[in-house]
């Protein structure tokens, strides 16, 4: 009952007085107009449409004119008088620092639906399950170049640090977004672009248009329905936006990570296929156009309905998926792709539907008992006239394979459940490069980060095992930055620093990736051996992983459980050597070869490089050598890259790609985008399971804030120096503050020290080569250069 709090405004909740108190303090003194201060779109979100409580706070404003002072002396000036920020929206500003005090902090701010607060510049994003009406451009507006006290905590104040930054210091930066599958990282991105999009505005309408279309494009085919998450990410994004010098937006440049291909095929219980699959369904069957792309209208095919046969009445009857349908045209047309591309992609997609419905039966004569055959040509049919190769040649190559032996060719038969893998093998990899040719489509010339989230199922397989590595190598880079590299920087500056403890996941990562002894160079090793099992694969882990990260655990068997830095997984080994194989045969991508659609013809012209130009991506690949940490640099992580360029199905007479070899280079090449720029990072948490607004369970919090280091970096970042600048580059950059334009001052201590002390900067410290500064130091500097 908001009412009687409304009239005395010792009552307030904090933070709403803290808004009311910013928007009469910045609008009231300028424009003293009451209805311009309930426009504030800060007050709107505070009411809604609830319009009594809005005339109730127009009295109140009008009773008491000299409310905005009132709440000027008692609100904002202690806060601003001790570090600039309202104490309420950083947890570093808080005096007891335990796990209790911060969670209840955090709890209370959600229930207020302030899903945003710092952590120093750290951003920490509560998922609200709703939606909230703080995302409009007046929202851009109100955010566009202020300083970070002026407003609440807000996913647009980090994207425009991010961009302030890089047009004041001419320097790359990065946003990185983490958080465990749902947290909401994906809604960061979008929101992150659609700020970015707003600052970089600049003349070119048409480009915009098309950045802010390259999101859902992507989801379409990227995005599906898990157990935890709706839209859940099924694949790494790094997304590159170019930026002009002086801020205008030119481009941008999507990097795809480890699409998770097996959902093709099959999805566990409860999960849907791809989005895209569902749409174009739809989309094809209210266009009446199911016929001319070969798709079955009674039941939907395998691929997309596995378990009832229901599917198909949702398709039809679902409004979702034809509105998709309609946004992901658009998408393509806006983008600027081909009615003839488009018709390629939607041919292909069908195709991998009808191959999924082509069955295979034995032909057991005497001689010859593991041969397989299609008993029922339609699916065959339909798939080979939608990829545009002959019928026959199809089934040839699913159901038998060459074999060269001294020189001489052998045909080999295919027994029923090898026929099923090759057919299987094929979707994957024509879903594979169609997405990966989608995305390097779309790449027309402030990298920021999405991806798939911590995962912990039920049942754990080689995907989710992919998926927490890649976690675990992103909280390392986390770790490093925030806390590794601070301190032996303090150290070598003879800058005095308390160390502080943090769990270091390096081991874990280690015990992984180590060559010849990590968990997935085992993997390679043993997925090798024609005569591999699961269980030989498990003895093998179990024999030569023998640390605390790992174990076999008694009573389930095919099954081992790793310690991840989020916490214990247990993975079951079923299908993991078939997994990482996965093998394309020859077979298949000479038939593939022989397509007369032009885009067939170019996902499987050999070799294809995943990242485009193998010389590009082999010079960035060493360009990130250089830059990444030292240990990250050592010899035994380094990637063989030209034997990583390959898409990983492919079967060549090289030694075959892993999977698993695949994934290493991946993140490697992630990696090295990210050491380039300066890093932002956005922590996305999960407030409960059952994505329930305004419910904040305490104990899930919990574990979230532990394993991303919020509590280890809250006290670091109290007392550390986030940004270090070398003394001449400061000087160089911040003289105009204390002297004249022509001056050029000698970039030396002295100077330094005159121009931190003319700026009144309080709390900086000056090491043997650097300036050490808090991160609100570089706001006000930045600030004082624009207003000189
Ligand atoms: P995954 O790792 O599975 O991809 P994710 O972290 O990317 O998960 P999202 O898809 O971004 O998670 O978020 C899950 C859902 O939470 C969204 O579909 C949306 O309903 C809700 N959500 C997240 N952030 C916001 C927000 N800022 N405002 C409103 N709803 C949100
Ligand atoms: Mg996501």
């Amino acid at each position: 009952n908001p009412s009687p709090t409304l009239r005395h405004p010792e009552h307030w909740c904090r933070s709403f007085s803290h808004f009311i108190a910013q928007c009469l303090i910045k609008d009231f003194e300028t424009r003293p107009s009451v209805t311009h201060l309930l426009e504030h779109p800060f007050i709107k979100q505070a009411h809604g449409k609830d319009t009594s409580l809005r005339q109730q706070l127009s009295v109140l404003i009008r009773e008491q004119q000299d409310v905005g002072n009132r709440i000027k002396t008692r609100y904002i000036l202690p806060t601003t008088q001790t570090a600039g920020h309202c104490p309420d929206d950083d947890l570093v500003n808080l005096e007891v620092l335990d796990e209790e005090t911060i969670i209840a902090h955090l709890q209370r701010r959600y229930q207020e639906l302030q899903i945003y607060t710092y952590v120093g510049d750290i951003l920490i994003a509560l998922n609200p399950f709703q939606t909230l009406n703080i995302y409009s451009p007046q929202f851009s507006k109100l955010y566009h170049g202020m300083k970070r006290s002026t407003n609440p905590p807000h996913i647009f104040a980090t994207a425009d640090a991010a961009y302030q930054s890089m047009v004041t210091l001419s320097k790359d930066q990065c946003i990185i977004i983490s958080g465990e599958s749902g947290a909401g990282k994906t809604e960061s991105a979008h929101l992150i672009v659609q700020h970015l999009t707003f600052l970089g505005k600049a003349n070119n309408r048409t480009l915009r248009e098309k950045i802010l279309q390259v999101n859902p494009l992507v989801e379409a085919f990227g995005n599906a329905c898990t157990a935890i998450n709706d839209n859940s990410s099924r694949f790494g994004k790094y997304l590159e936006m170019k930026f002009t010098p002086t801020g205008a937006v030119m481009g941008a440049k999507i990097s795809e990570y480890l699409l998770e291909k097996s959902r093709v095929i099959k999805q566990a219980t409860g999960e849907k296929n791809f989005h895209i699959f569902y749409y174009i369904y739809a989309g094809l069957y209210h266009q009446d156009n199911l016929k001319k792309y070969r798709l079955p209208n009674k039941t939907a095919p395998r691929y997309i309905d596995c378990v009832n046969g229901k599917v198909m009445q949702d398709i039809i009857s679902s409004k979702l998926y034809k509105e998709q349908f309609d946004a992901i045209q658009d998408c393509f047309r806006i983008i600027g792709f081909t009615e003839e591309e488009v018709n390629s992609v939607y041919r292909i997609l069908s195709a991998i539907l009808n191959t999924g419905n082509i069955e295979f039966t034995s032909t057991s004569s005497q001689h010859q008992s593991d041969k397989s055959e299609v008993p029922d040509s339609e699916a065959l049919d339909n798939a080979a006239a939608l990829l545009s190769i002959g019928s026959e040649e199809l089934q040839e190559a699913l159901t038998s394979h060459c074999v060269v032996t001294r020189g001489e060719t052998i045909i080999r038969t295919n027994t029923v459940d090898k026929a099923t893998d090759v057919r299987d093998a094929m979707s994957k990899a024509l879903y594979g490069r169609l997405f990966s040719w989608i995305v390097n489509r779309i790449n027309m010339n402030v990298g920021i980060l999405d991806i798939f989230g911590f995962e912990n199922f039920k049942k754990n397989s080689f995907e989710q095992l992919c998926i927490n590595i890649a976690n675990e190598q992103i909280q390392f880079y986390f770790n490093q930055h925030i806390f590794a590299l601070e301190q032996i920087e303090y150290q070598s500056e003879g800058v005095d620093a308390s160390l502080v403890e943090y769990e270091d996941n390096r081991p874990i990562l280690d015990m992984f990736l180590q060559k010849p002894m990590g968990l997935l160079s085992l993997l390679d090793e043993e997925s090798r051996f024609p005569q591999a099992t699961d269980q030989t694969l498990v003895d093998k882990f179990q024999d030569n992983l023998r640390n605390k990260y790992f174990w076999t655990p008694k009573r389930v068997e095919l099954c081992f459980g790793i310690q991840h830095y989020a916490g214990k997984v247990l993975y079951n080994v079923g299908g993991f050597l078939e997994k990482n194989r996965d093998t394309l045969p020859a077979d298949i991508v000479v038939v593939l070869r022989t397509s007369e659609n032009k885009l067939l013809q170019q996902l499987f012209s050999s070799p294809l490089t995943k990242t485009g130009n193998l010389a590009t991506s082999r010079a960035r690949v060493t360009a990130a050598s250089r830059s990444l940490p030292p240990q990250l640099n050592s010899g035994r992580n380094k990637v063989d890259t030209m034997e990583m360029m390959r898409h990983p199905e492919e079967t060549t007479n090289m030694r075959r790609q892993t999977v698993a070899s695949y994934f290493r280079y991946s993140l490697m090449d992630l990696l090295s985008k990210m050491v380039v720029g300066t890093p932002h990072f956005v922590r996305c948490i999960k407030p409960n399971d059952d994505r329930q607004a305004l419910r904040f369970n305490k104990e899930r919090v919990m574990v979230q804030l532990r394993y991303t280091g919020i509590l280890e970096t809250v006290s670091i970042r109290r007392q550390g120096y986030s940004h270090r600048i070398l003394i001449e580059e400061f000087v160089n950059r911040y003289y105009y503050l204390a002297f004249r334009a022509h001056q050029m001052p000698e970039g030396s201590r002295e100077n330094a020290i005159i121009i931190l002390q003319k700026a009144k900067l309080d709390n900086w410290v000056l090491g043997k080569t650097k300036v050490f500064l808090k991160y609100y130091h570089v706001e006000q500097l930045n600030l004082m250069l624009r207003e000189v």
